[in-house]
């Protein structure tokens, strides 16, 4: 087995895979080292088996990175539109649900096997289960220790993902290298992940478990998504909550429009003019699922009454709970569940035109390692296949 390459990248993930396939479309060597017994294991369990690959409509504000203009040049210069034309290309059914998602209609196993035939190159060799024991930098590129082997390289693709999902596969590799080389990191947190509750809410909760409604979830510094809130055995999750972790930071509340297609001080004026001697409680209930109403009637020690009993300032008192209910998270379900890893290589290091460190020649980084971290709804992936594709054009 040769051991001189022109580029070695580490991880056999989304973007591993198409640095792979830029790079050796462009003739280089190519050679893929991931600790794991295959390829894309995270694209397989994506999207509930059928992978939102990307979204119709990217762009940099779908992004959450220190510098929130780092994104731009990649996403251009590999677009949606272009991930979409291979897509297609390889013959993979696809459909558009909410929100501009795309998915594979049969499997996300396609998407693994397009990636891999796009790696079908003379000059490209995937090896698994490969341990990386050393990395060092040498005059003119990179040399490895790989299952006791030397491996030398003139550019190196760090593409080892976050920390999400360790039973995937996900270390912290990636960031030791950072580290190795001097690279400043952005602390990481868990993304795009539940909500768990302080004991005192998540016992007045649990009973909910199953219900879901659509709401607006708000944080600290104003940012808000509107999508499906789920009330789980453990905490808060659904779509709205994914989105909203993101951007909340521990100790902070959010706030959650539970009503929030309607003014429900208006809603329930109008109401009172028609169904007078209606129980308050009946008449939220034809709003809301009855069990929540139950509980957030207790909790918000909320007197059961006919409407003709309320006046304005009642019903304004009420529209304010169900408009903004506060709620403080006691943390997350952590890298556990967590779709994505929030921090990771500062951008700061790495030119927004390459993904090459501005420090040291030949180091590339591509993916999840990075700062940046998408939205749900494609945005993951569509980071993955851009910067890929950026890094293999330049390793
Ligand atoms: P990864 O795909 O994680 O690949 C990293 C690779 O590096 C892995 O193969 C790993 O084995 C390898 N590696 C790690 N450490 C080492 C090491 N020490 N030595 C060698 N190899 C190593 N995003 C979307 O856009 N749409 C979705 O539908 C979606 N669904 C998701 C569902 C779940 C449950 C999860 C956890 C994530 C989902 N994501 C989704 C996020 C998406 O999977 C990631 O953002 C994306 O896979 C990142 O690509 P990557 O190549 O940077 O990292």
């Amino acid at each position: 087995m040769a051991n001189k390459y022109d580029v070695v990248i580490i991880g056999a993930g989304a973007a591993g895979l198409m640095c792979a396939a830029a790079a050796g479309k462009r003739g280089r060597s190519v050679l893929v080292l991931d600790h794991g017994k295959k390829p894309g294991r995270k694209i397989l369990i994506s999207g509930g088996g059928r992978c939102n690959f990307t979204n119709n409509d990217v762009a940099a504000n779908n992004y959450v990175c220190r510098n929130p203009h780092f994104v731009k040049s990649a996403l251009s210069q590999y677009s949606q539109w272009d991930f979409i034309g291979l897509v297609c290309q390889h013959g993979i059914d696809y459909e558009e649900r909410d929100h501009g998602q795309l998915f594979c209609i049969d499997s996300a196993k396609d998407i693994v096997k397009m990636l891999v035939a796009e790696c079908d190159l003379p000059n490209i060799n995937l090896r698994y289960q490969a341990e990386i024991t050393s990395i060092m930098q040498q005059e003119a590129g990179f040399s490895l220790t790989v299952n006791g082997d030397v491996i030398s390289c003139e550019s190196l693709v760090v593409a080892t993902g976050g920390l999400s999902m360790p039973k995937l596969g996900a270390t912290p590799f990636g960031y030791q290298i950072a580290e190795q080389f001097g690279l400043k990191m952005v602390p990481t947190t868990a993304g795009l992940v539940p909500f768990t509750l302080h004991k005192q809410d998540k016992d007045a909760f649990e009973e909910l478990s199953g219900i879901a409604v659509p709401a607006v979830i708000t944080t600290a510094d104003g940012t808000s998504f509107k999508e499906n809130l789920l009330f789980t055995h453990r905490g808060l999750s659904g779509p709205v909550v994914l989105q909203i972790s993101s951007y909340w930071l521990p100790g902070q509340k959010v706030s959650i429009d539970l009503l929030p297609t309607l003014n429900l001080a208006d809603t329930l004026i109008e109401l009172r003019e028609q169904h007078p001697n209606q129980s308050l409680k009946n008449t939220l209930s034809r709003l809301l699922p009855k069990r929540l109403i139950e509980v957030l009637i207790t909790r918000g020690d909320i007197t059961d009454k006919p409407l003709k009993q309320l006046n304005h300032k009642e019903f304004e008192q009420l529209a304010t709970y169900f408009h903004q209910w506060n709620i403080v998270p006691n943390g997350t379900e952590g890298y556990r569940t967590a779709e994505v890893t929030l921090g990771g290589v500062d951008t700061d290091e790495l030119s927004s035109k390459t993904m090459e460190s501005k420090k040291i020649k030949g180091l590339f980084f591509a993916g999840e390692v990075m700062d940046v971290s998408g939205w749900l709804g494609g945005y993951n992936f569509q980071w993955a296949w851009s910067s890929g594709y950026v890094a293999g054009q330049n390793a």
